[in-house]
């Protein structure tokens, strides 16, 4: 069997038999597992790994790592073979924590990608199975309908309606018609209307094809040797940081000169001297660890929203989430648990009970308080037996012995029902179906009954009334009653309850399946009362919302009686009612510009009106995010802000739109993405206001020491240093900083918000200028009290040093006081500082260390000072924080 490329110039019969397949029943699973052999996994080669050699190498690949080499060769050439070791060591110590961190936040995003993998639906050894797409081989044949993405490439064997859209492969946004017809002439990719190509995706209809290309002998895959698959990790945010690091870095060197210039020059320093200074000052003042931080910081958010079962598919959107004000959200199976179960039947005649909860087939039907007996019961018999043959899902008993639907759950309920009326056993022989719709609302089938052939229409009551002009009652059929079932419908909305209509009508010869398009005099049966609880999360969920200040909005094509019910439950809604999806179809979009501020729950709406409604609020200047999970809702989870697809029921084709998948379909993993991603941005902010200040206290240090002339307080190695011990402790403790309590009781962020607020810049430059000058004063006293400069030089590096430490623990909030509650929460912060505070013990006493870095061991009593000088500096900004505080509030 050789693999060829021009399937579609054969008939669709030849390409089944050149695979030695089968239409009906597939490939065996012997022979699929040889060919899984032979072919190899139906995936891409992931992008090659690049060497970690150069990975590592790349880390000294700027402009600060050649400053420095630059520096070590200048010192060594100068005979300070002592600092250019350091230096060098400095040098190499940098570059493997930076190769570290980049493994570790690559690691962490690629392991994400993974948990988005394809199922396909593939007929082997004769039965029709769901397995991953990874172990198709060529000869499969496997169902595709609306929705999905193409596992690998195929001939069609068969296509109802069934379109594509291949802007993956050809750049050809519009879908195209597929059909099985074989092609004479040979035509282009995107000109094969008989094939469909792996990773595009079916927009509608359904479809049956044979595999004839696997991993990377799809068309794809030929693309794909060409363009690397990988995507950097970064986002708006960290590239503003990048450029904030660049431009600091030159004005820092402009900086340096002028320093250099001014200290030898003017106040006469030692050419060596003078140099090493301006090294360290280049050194102190790039915050060259920063974009890395920000990276890992995000990784570790990202891992967290995995947690708890939001998976983010586009980086950036971290980032959004935090700014989010409006959250759109599908009623059903989002906000509500999906589990649907019929609770009343409505007949004319007669209201039944019906008892059971969930899809478990356990229960009775219920006529005033005893149980039914359908045989005298006709139409409800008749109702309950359109419902299980009208209907295209089942229930199963699960592996936890809990009973599930496979398919609609509300369709499901209508399954559950025939079985406790006893009908589920009812022979079936269905001729051909229109399947439901969210814009229709509505599901049509043909089927044989007794020999005869009828319509069975099951959908949303207002449609079905529409397409019925008879009903069924006790004694025979008559002329509708519209009014009286009106009123029956509203009885049922009126208590949460979705409501499904049946009716039926006998088929004449030719007639159209669509009743939109036929006779119009269906035989109304009934209505069927839907419970499906809301999740008790979500409510819990939407009250948080609402402390945050961002409003939620509930939409759904449920009838707007049953929507304003469930809404009330879950918490959602103004008071100003519910608005239709007719209704919005009448305005113009000015009007739905402000009307969409007035409700908070939109009802019958069809999925186009998602786009409007996105429209309408970003119209507003208002951010926003939006749930969907069909074909037609993907234009409104691109549009969105946060494209938010469900990864249960989603098709492929949402998830392809949206920016974040839910795992478990619910809004409050929503609302949780939408807490984390706050942090984030916190953490992000409290990393720049620690490394910020604590960077400027070491200049200020050094360029105090130059102005007045005096010998430095520090010396360039001890910078260095400095630099040193804090990247590998401190400036990693504030990544894993848990949530403010308070996160969720703020408005959100606005979105072109500077992460730098003048406040903080503030907040930085009174940081900086405290430690600088206790580090500088702590150097004076002791050398104007006859101390060595080396003793005196140790007492300033530790000053500088446990000044850190302990400003690292204001940071860990931002405006209020880090004291109190969940003060140990992050453990990591005390275990980095006491690492931290065994280096110092070490740079002081250690005699090698004290060989290299110019110290000398101090006595006990000498260490009341730096200490003294780090709680100080601890007080005084919670001092400020609380001053200011003061202030905001008035
Ligand atoms: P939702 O936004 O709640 O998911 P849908 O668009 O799925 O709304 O459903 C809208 C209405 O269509 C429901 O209230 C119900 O009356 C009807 N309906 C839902 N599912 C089906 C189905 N499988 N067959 C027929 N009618 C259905
Ligand atoms: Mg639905």
């Amino acid at each position: 069997m050789v693999i060829i490329n021009d399937y579609y110039r054969i008939s669709s019969e030849e390409v089944v038999e050149k695979f030695n397949s089968s239409v009906e029943k597939g490939l065996t699973i012997e022979e699929t597992n040889k060919r899984l052999n032979e072919y190899g996994k139906n995936k891409l080669p992931e992008p090659e790994k690049k060497n970690p050699i150069l990975v590592f190498l790349s880390n000294f690949n700027n402009v600060l790592i050649y400053l420095l080499m630059v520096a070590a060769v200048i010192t060594a050439l100068l005979d300070h073979v002592i600092d250019a070791a350091v230096i060098f060591a400095v040098v190499i110590i940098n570059a493997v924590i930076g190769f570290m961190q980049e493994g570790k936040a690559e690691e962490a995003i690629n392991g994400i990608r993974k948990m988005l993998s394809l199922e396909a639906k593939v007929i082997r050894d004769g039965n029709l199975s769901k397995i991953n797409a990874e172990d198709l081989v060529p000869g499969d044949i496997i169902e595709i309908k609306a929705g999905d993405k193409v596992p690998a490439d195929m001939r069609i064997l068969k296509s109802n309606n069934l379109r594509a859209e291949e802007s993956a492969l050809t750049g050809e946004s519009m879908d195209s018609e597929k059909t099985s017809e074989i092609i004479e002439n040979e035509v282009v990719i995107g000109d094969r209307n008989n094939m469909l190509f792996s990773g595009t995706l079916i927009t509608s209809g359904k479809g049956i094809g044979i595999v004839t290309a696997t991993g990377i002998e799809t068309e794809i895959g030929r693309i794909s040797k060409m363009i690397t698959g990988v995507e950097k990790i970064t986002t708006p945010l960290i590239e503003k940081i990048n450029g904030f690091g660049k431009s600091l870095s030159i004005i820092t060197i402009v900086l340096a000169i002028a320093f250099f210039a001014f200290g030898f020059f003017i106040r006469d320093y030692e050419l060596v001297d003078m140099f090493l200074a301006t090294v360290s000052l280049v050194v102190a003042a790039i915050p060259e660890g920063l974009p890395v931080i920000m990276t890992i910081t995000l990784a570790v958010g990202v891992q967290k929203m995995v947690k708890r079962n939001a998976i983010i598919r586009r980086l950036p959107s971290v980032e959004t989430l935090g700014s989010i004000n409006v959250i759109c959200s599908d009623k059903t199976g989002t906000l509500t648990k999906n589990e649907m179960t019929v609770s009343s039947v409505v007949t004319f005649d007669n209201t039944y009970e019906v008892t059971g909860e969930g899809y478990e087939p356990e229960g009775n039907i219920l006529k005033n308080d005893e149980v039914a007996d359908l045989e005298n019961e006709k139409v409800l018999s008749f109702l309950i037996k359109t419902g299980k043959l009208c209907n295209d899902s089942d229930i199963e008993k699960r592996d936890d012995s809990l009973w599930g639907v496979v398919g609609a759950p509300t369709e499901g309920a209508l399954i559950t029902l025939a079985y406790k009326g006893g009908l589920n056993d009812i022979p079936e022989e269905r001729i051909s179906s229109l399947p439901f719709n969210s814009a229709n609302k509505y599901m049509v089938t043909l089927n044989v009954i007794d020999g005869k052939k009828y319509l069975l229409l099951k959908g949303a009551p207002e449609r079905v009334l529409k397409f019925s002009q008879y009903q069924l009652i006790e004694s025979g059929v008559n002329s509708i009653s519209r009014e009286d079932w009106g009123k029956k419908i509203e009885g049922l909305a009126e208590k949460g309850e979705r409501v499904i209509a049946l009716a039926y009508k006998e088929w004449l010869d030719g007639e159209k399946l669509d009743p939109a398009e036929g006779s119009m005099d269906y035989i109304f049966l009934g209505i069927t009362g839907i419970i499906d609880p809301p999740r008790e999360e979500a409510m819990a969920a939407i009250q948080e919302c609402k402390e945050a200040g961002i409003n939620v909005k509930m939409i759904t094509g449920d009838h707007s009686v049953t929507a304003r019910v469930i809404a009330e439950k879950l918490g959602i809604g103004n008071g100003n009612g519910v608005l239709t999806g007719s209704e919005i179809e009448k305005m113009s979009p000015e009007e739905l510009k402000e009307q969409v501020l007035k409700y908070d729950i939109f009802a019958r709406t069809e999925p186009e009106h998602k786009l409007r409604l996105v429209e309408a609020i970003q119209e507003n200047e208002l951010l926003c995010a939006m749930t969907g999970d069909g074909v037609n809702d993907a234009p409104a989870l691109k549009k969105a802000n946060i494209g938010i697809a469900m990864g249960i029921k989603g098709t492929e084709v949402s998830k392809e739109a949206a920016e974040m998948v839910l795992a478990d379909d619910n809004f409050a993993s929503i609302v949780y993405a939408v807490e984390e991603g706050r942090t984030v941005y916190d953490n992000i902010k409290k990393n720049m206001i620690f490394m910020l200040p604590t960077n400027g206290a070491e200049m200020i240090v050094l360029m105090a020491a130059v102005l007045i002339g005096l010998t430095m307080p520090i010396t360039p190695v001890q910078i260095l240093w400095v630099n040193m011990v804090t990247t590998i402790t401190l400036e990693f403790a504030l990544i894993f900083e848990p949530m403010e309590k308070k996160v969720m009781t703020r408005p959100p962020r606005p979105k072109n918000e500077p992460i730098l607020s003048p406040y903080l810049i503030f907040r930085t430059a009174y940081v900086a200028l405290v430690t600088g000058l206790l580090t500088f004063g702590l150097y004076n006293i002791f050398h104007g009290n006859g101390e060595s400069i080396a003793y005196s030089r140790t007492v300033a590096l530790n000053m500088l040093v446990l000044a850190q430490g302990f400003y690292l623990i204001n940071c860990r909030k931002i405006h209020d006081t880090t004291l109190g509650e969940g003060f140990f929460e992050n453990k990591k912060i005390f275990y980095v500082i006491v690492i931290l505070v065994i280096f110092q013990i070490m740079i002081t006493y250690l005699p090698i260390l004290n060989a290299f870095f110019g110290t000398v061991p101090l006595r006990s009593l000498s260490w009341i000072y730096p200490v003294a000088g780090g709680v100080l500096i601890f007080f005084l900004v919670e001092f400020e924080k609380f001053i200011t505080g003061k202030f905001s509030k008035m």
